[in-house]
């Protein structure tokens, strides 16, 4: 039994929570986040990336793919020119962004065997992270209401060409060891699937995956949480670990793209160089009869469209996200011509594919527009580490830069600090 604060109200710290309560149900544990309590309000362009952006997740192996995969055409190097995506003017790149961005090119234009190697590494970790889902719903199956929307069953991936279908299939069959998770669809599934695929002419592949509403399973978390007695305090920006390492025996920041201030102040210079924000884009539209979450590849800086169906005030809708946009330690609130351009190139990208529900969302003012910043990497990997001791001779770890799969790589993050906290 410990005493336990974690700053970062995200799904890495909620997750750990219960994850820790699971194996010692009489931690004490505190929970502090700088932003509001999620259930009451919280606005869109919030600081956090699990309760800003849309409602909506997929966890499949093929997320959080690095810039050095062989995927790594869509993740355009960092600086603009030849399809860059900094979302920010380049004049205002501080010398510390240059280095992350010097960094993510570096490794994106890296020898093939150092691209395989990272790729590799980080779809073995989404595997292991899906087991310990898959795990995790069984075991709390009361997390999962009807409202989380859980969609288990396989992600469809779509291409608008052959070259990329195969090129996608191959790097995903090569890491996922030739295990039955990925396989070519054939012109009868997407009919069945989707007919407007099959009609737009694109090629699709299935991976191992499911989708989930984040924000209410998220909220059906903290209600849970609550009830085993973990306190929450919200509204809270932790500064500095000075007070709280004498009353507490561990502490775990899970502060995502949003703690570089902490960070600086505990003189982890390193990490917070290494931690920045990366925003994506999110539009709903109305669902032409695709009930099963998928994605359609496109051009940088859009990416992978994630697309998840949901059901709002009765109409059935597809929740859509993506978009990599390189905001490094900014507020990316307060906008950009860069920063629209990322919109702009996202939204021709979905109107590419759905016109008509484009069109109809736009005229009747349902598009939703959302954007939300994430801890991205310049390697992809996260981060998970001890930094420190306690005054009660406790760990200090730091959990979080995890890219576009950080929902995903939740499971694996909290397992590896249990086994952290257990070597103490
Ligand atoms: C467009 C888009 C699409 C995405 N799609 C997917 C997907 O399909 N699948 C997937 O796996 N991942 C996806 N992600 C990534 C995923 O959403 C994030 O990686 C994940 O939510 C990050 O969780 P976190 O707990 O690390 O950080 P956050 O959710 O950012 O939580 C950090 C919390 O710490 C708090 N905080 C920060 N500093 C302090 C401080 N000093 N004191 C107190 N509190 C502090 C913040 O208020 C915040 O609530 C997507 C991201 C984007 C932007």
């Amino acid at each position: 039994m410990s005493n336990i604060l974690i700053i970062g109200a995200g799904a890495i710290g909620l997750v750990t929570a219960t994850r820790l309560l699971e194996l010692d149900n009489k931690h004490s544990i505190t929970i502090i986040d700088a932003g509001d309590d999620p259930r009451r309000f919280r606005k869109n362009n919030a600081i956090g990336a699990s309760f800003s952006g849309g409602d909506a997740r997929h966890v499949t192996v093929t997320e959080t793919e690095c810039p050095a995969s062989p995927l790594k055409n869509i993740y355009k190097p960092v600086f603009p020119g030849n399809g860059g995506w900094v979302a920010k003017p380049i004049n205002d790149l501080s010398k510390e962004e240059k280095g992350w961005a010097n960094e993510f090119n570096r490794l994106g234009s890296g020898d093939g065997k150092t691209r395989d190697k990272l790729g590799e590494k980080i779809s073995a970790i989404n595997k292991e992270s899906m087991f310990l889902w898959r795990r995790y719903i069984e075991k709390f199956p009361f997390l999962f209401s009807e409202n989380t929307g859980l969609k288990d069953g396989g992600v469809l991936v779509f291409f608008h060409s052959k070259e990329d279908r195969d090129g996608d299939f191959q790097w995903e069959t090569h890491v996922d060891s030739g295990s039955k998770l990925v396989r070519q669809l054939s012109k009868e599934d997407i009919r069945k699937n989707c007919n407007n695929f099959a009609e737009a002419k694109l090629e699709g592949i299935i991976v191992d995956g499911f989708s989930i509403h984040v924000i209410a399973f998220l909220k059906n978390l903290i209600n849970y949480l609550e009830r085993k007695k973990v306190k929450f305090f919200w509204n809270k920006k932790i500064d500095s670990l000075q007070e709280l390492k004498k009353s507490y025996k561990n502490i775990i920041i899970c502060s995502g793209a949003f703690g570089n201030d902490l960070l600086k102040n505990e003189k982890q210079i390193d990490i917070a160089r290494k931690i920045k924000k990366v925003v994506g884009v999110w539009v709903t539209i109305q669902n032409p009869g695709i009930y099963r979450p998928f994605k359609i590849k496109a051009p940088p800086p859009t990416g992978y469209i994630n697309a998840t169906p949901d059901n709002r005030k009765g109409k059935k809708v597809l929740i859509m996200s993506g978009g990599y946009g390189f905001v490094g330690d900014d507020d990316y609130t307060k906008g950009s011509v860069e920063l629209t351009g990322l919109q702009v190139h996202f939204e021709e990208q979905i109107k590419r594919v759905f016109p008509k529900e484009y069109s109809i969302a736009l005229k009747e003012g349902t598009l939703d527009r959302r954007i939300c910043a994430r801890p991205m990497t310049p390697d992809g990997m996260p981060v998970c580490k001890t930094i420190g001791k306690t005054k009660q001779n406790g760990e200090i770890i730091v959990a979080t830069g995890n890219c576009a799969g950080g929902f995903t790589q939740a499971q694996f993050i909290a397992e590896k600090i249990l086994r952290l906290l257990s070597q103490e």
